[in-house]
């Protein structure tokens, strides 16, 4: 009998898609990956709600409510939770924003920032709060593994994702990193 196959949840929170983008870039690779793993929720699959799962992979770390929101509904859905990339694990380049206040962020995109004409702050009452600072993932929930990268690389999504199914440590070695 066939065995079940890993069901996998991912999602960006504050982040680029650059880390999803890698994992993609596995092109064929993922043919064979495939036959072991199986999408949730997912920008891949454009499912919005998550079911229980055995991987969670987030990108981007955590800058407003509603991320916090996802990520806890992905803590509580997915017995492996992974923080994906420079952002999830220490907050990345959205983090940069954290030397300002939101108020000050906030005037210089749309009020007082180069180029901006007519613009004002954005006050919808559907958009998510802002949290003060932008705050990596294990600041909120338990973590169990890091994919280091900015994004990491195809290879060692793979590495982490085998190594799993395997019930082995995975190898993230010199290769498996990479920052450009
Ligand atoms: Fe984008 Fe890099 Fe952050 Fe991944 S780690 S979401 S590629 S900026």
């Amino acid at each position: 009998m066939n065995k079940p196959k890993v069901r996998v949840a991912t999602c960006s929170l504050a982040g680029c898609f650059g880390c999803h983008m890698s994992f993609l870039d596995m092109d064929e690779a993922i043919i064979p990956l495939i036959e072991k793993i199986e999408f949730d929720r997912s920008p891949l699959t454009d499912i919005k709600s998550i079911g229980t799962c055995d991987i969670g992979l987030i990108e981007g770390g955590l800058c407003n409510e509603e991320n916090k929101e996802v990520l806890h509904q992905f803590r509580q859905h997915c017995t492996l939770l992974v923080a994906v990339g420079a952002c999830a694990i220490n907050g990345g380049v959205p983090a940069m924003r954290n030397h300002f206040t939101v108020d000050e962020c906030l005037e210089e995109s749309y009020l007082n920032g180069l180029g901006v004409i007519d613009a004002q702050i954005p006050s919808d009452a559907e958009l998510p709060k802002l949290l003060s600072k932008v705050i990596p993932l294990q600041s909120e929930v338990r973590i169990d593994y890091i994919l280091p990268g900015c994004p990491p690389p195809p290879q060692a999504f793979l590495e982490l994702i085998n190594a799993i199914i395997e019930k082995r440590e995975p190898v993230l070695d010199y290769h498996n990193r990479r920052f450009d």
